[in-house]
């Protein structure tokens, strides 16, 4: 079922949303972005003539109860954004009642799942070195079971609008949708959203395709190197993993920041672009600076010619030249990762080329997806957010879609 092809009119909708928002000491909202995320499903469930029972995480707390992550703190802010009085379930397995008191058109926050360790279904104060460890999963997957399906007893439809979890097998994300037929589970429109944006990127690829991936260490990217290989033409590699490679090809990095254990791995990355046809894009210049810091002396070396106590800290002008090179023709862009420490509004420079190069190809029909993490972040900090095609929501969750991976959350309500 799709959201746009159901009626909510006499339903009653249990929605997973990702409220996890930043609060600042005073439990005041710092960032909505989540909110304002999921407001056309919960908006549509409203306007249909439907109930609304909203649900979500909020920060780790373990399986037990925090006042400090307690959804309480934003029932008032939900209930602005949807434009009508939100109740608050002050125990989400114990909601019953209120459930079953709602009426079209009212709503009902619960509070935290994670609350519950059953949410996560992970065993808690045991090791997984105890050999009781087995037992004791095996008996919370059986409580995780009871307590989605608690959830589900709830209402009638199951809607999922929380990308943000969605590589979670938790119960609230996935096993909840065991409990709904085909007819009555569906993924909501900002779910929709990104899993179309990561088709576009995985399935229905526009050539050129070039991937900008950045960051600080190869090991953390390497899933999704070794994935976009079969999809990509031009792939750039930039930002702290420039000098693993620069250093495998036998250069001095100076005191960059280099993964020594992970020379071999950047070798093996060089040969399989070769063997691909893979336009491999390495930066050869960069900033270096001689202090972790934005006021530090900075000079253009050459990445595999780094003074000792100097780093590279952003890419140079000949790398910059290049990639721009790369990034202009693609018609299908990803970027994952910023190419320097643009935190340092000295070594933002070439992030923010970065930045405005994909947006001149965006605006001449190129598909560009920027997502997880730091490059979110970078496009907010230059204010292109709004220039490029689609900016994802997801951190994990899109990195794991992008490897390749099915994602919990979508397989329990597409049936793969
Ligand atoms: P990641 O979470 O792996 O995407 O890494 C993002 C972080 O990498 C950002 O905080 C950047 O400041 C950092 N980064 C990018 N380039 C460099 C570099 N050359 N040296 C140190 N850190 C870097």
């Amino acid at each position: 079922m799709t959201i746009d092809n159901f009626n909510f009119n006499g339903h009653k909708a249990i929605v997973r949303v990702d409220f996890n928002v930043p609060l600042d000491e005073n439990g005041n909202i710092t960032d909505d972005t989540r909110i304002r995320g999921a407001l056309p499903t919960l908006k549509k469930i409203l306007a249909d003539g439907g109930a609304l029972i909203v649900m979500s995480h909020m920060g780790k707390p373990k399986g037990k109860v925090n006042p400090k992550m307690s959804l309480s703190q934003i029932k008032e802010a939900v209930s602005k954004a949807v434009g009508a009085p939100v109740e608050f379930a002050p125990d989400c397995a114990k909601a019953d009642e209120m459930a079953a008191a709602l009426k079209p058109g009212e709503v009902l926050l619960l509070e935290n799942l994670r609350f519950y360790p059953e949410e996560e279904g992970k065993p808690v104060g045991i090791d997984k070195e105890d050999p009781a460890y087995d037992a004791a999963k095996k008996e919370m997957k059986e409580r995780q079971k009871e307590f989605a399906k608690k959830l589900a007893s709830y209402a009638d439809v199951y809607v999922n609008d929380a990308f943000g979890t969605a590589h979670r097998r938790h119960a609230s994300t996935a096993v909840i949708a065991d409990y709904f037929d085909a007819d009555h589970k569906m993924l909501g429109y900002l779910m929709e959203k990104e899993v179309k944006a990561v088709d576009s990127i995985l399935k229905d690829i526009k050539r050129p395709f070039t991937a900008i991936m950045g960051g600080s260490k190869v090991s953390t990217k390497i899933g999704i190197i070794e994935n976009l290989f079969d999809k990509v033409d031009n792939l750039i590699l930039c930002g702290g993993m420039t000098y693993t490679f620069a250093k495998a090809a036998g250069g001095n990095v100076g005191n960059s920041i280099c993964e020594n254990d992970k020379l071999d791995l950047a070798l093996d990355i060089i040969q399989k672009a070769k063997d691909k046809g893979v336009n491999l894009v390495l930066a050869t210049d960069c900033v270096a600076s001689d202090d972790f810091s934005n006021d530090a002396n900075t000079q253009i070396c050459c990445v595999k010619n780094i003074p000792d106590g100097w780093e590279g800290v952003d890419i140079g002008p000949a790398a910059i030249a290049n990639f721009v090179g790369a990034i202009l023709p693609a018609k299908t862009i990803l970027w994952n990762g910023p190419a320097g420490v643009f935190e340092m509004d000295n070594f933002a420079t070439g992030s923010k080329v970065i930045c405005e190069a994909i947006v001149e190809a965006t605006n001449q029909g190129a598909f560009s997806l920027v997502g997880g993490g730091d490059s979110v972040a970078c496009v907010n900090k230059f204010g292109y957010a709004d220039a490029v095609s689609y900016v994802s929501t997801g951190g994990g969750a899109l990195l794991e879609a992008i490897e390749g991976k099915v994602l919990p959350g979508v397989a329990a309500i597409e049936g793969k």
